[in-house]
């Protein structure tokens, strides 16, 4: 008996040792990693083992500074730290506003080794707890498509009033979103509208670790362009230049017609589409956590929360 005992100390003190000598740096990844999560993952992630999710512990300290230095520097807004720009030549294609009717199509459509970046809502043109918005983006996110943050409500953030509160609430009910149906919280956030405050962006960027992606390239569809008018602006791509291109996938004709037309461009050119973390030179994981996605419950739901554009 005393003999066990002074075993299962000793084995307690080498543990102790060992975690000594080589944690203290870890855990206080680990905790960095875990401030910059919302309230409502925290939680969730305090009911599970550690074994059963996966904290990216790099992407809190990847220094976006050093990312910058690399670049040319009008990819970077130096007050906001928004992108609006991708290194080394590539062509990120990013739609916004789904998940939505035409999400399988845009799938379809981009295959053959092109990546495309989703920046997706909670709740704007259709809930993203319908069973055709998770399927939608769990399909995105099977074939290596990114998965970004585009705010719960579509909240327009550039507006007066917006506190911290507002902005709170905005991303932390997207992030108990893609917690629950894609075992996912995005890195990358794209604000509504491009419209925000220099404070707003570095706020999100600190106080969550997001990343903010902008763009370089407008298909102009969401101010009405036709969809020749956006056709020509991806035939004028020449191999070599950078783009960064903002598309709406909810506009069936930036789907069924601009998309194909697109895709044919790159390949024309050789070029094929990049997600928004490779276009401004990432190498670590583009989401803050990655676990199972959750079963469908009477939380999985929209109402109660604020609707589109709405503070509340
Ligand atoms: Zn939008």
């Amino acid at each position: 008996m005393v003999r066990l005992t002074s075993l299962a100390f000793l084995a307690g003190f080498v543990a102790t040792a060992v975690y000594a000598s080589s944690s203290p740096d870890l855990a206080a990844k680990k905790e960095r990693a875990m401030a910059q999560l919302s309230p409502a993952v925290q939680r969730y992630l305090a009911t599970l083992d550690e074994s059963e999710y996966e904290l990216d512990l790099d992407g809190a300290d990847e220094d976006e500074g050093q990312l910058a230095e690399r670049a040319d520097s009008s990819l970077q807004d130096a007050a906001s730290g928004a992108w609006k720009g991708c290194k080394n030549s590539a062509v990120s294609i990013s739609f916004d506003d789904g998940s939505y009717d035409y999400r399988q199509n845009l799938l379809d459509i981009w295959t053959g080794g092109h990546q495309v970046s989703f920046m997706i809502n909670g709740n704007n043109y259709r809930c993203g707890y319908d069973a055709a918005s998770v399927s939608g983006n769990r399909r995105a996110l099977a074939a290596g498509h990114l998965i970004a943050s585009h705010s719960w409500g579509h909240y327009d953030f550039g507006q007066a009033g917006t506190s911290h509160d507002i902005i709170d609430r905005q991303i932390e009910l997207l992030e108990e979103m893609t917690l629950k149906t894609l075992g996912i919280v995005p890195r990358y956030f794209r604000f509504p509208y491009g419209s925000f405050a220099p404070e707003t962006s570095q706020y999100i960027r600190k106080k969550y670790g997001y990343r903010i992606i902008q763009w370089s390239d407008d298909s102009g569809d969401s101010s009405g362009a036709p969809a020749s008018q956006s056709i020509a602006m991806y035939n004028r791509f020449k191999k070599g230049e950078q783009h960064l291109v903002l598309n709406h996938e909810t506009y069936e004709s930036s789907v069924k017609q601009v998309a194909p037309a697109a895709k044919k461009a790159l390949d024309k050119l050789g070029v094929k589409s990049v997600t928004a973390d490779k276009c401004i030179g990432a190498t670590v994981s583009p989401y803050k956590v990655k676990t199972n996605p959750q079963k469908r419950d009477s939380s999985w739901t929209c109402e109660g929360k604020p609707r589109p554009g709405q503070p509340k």
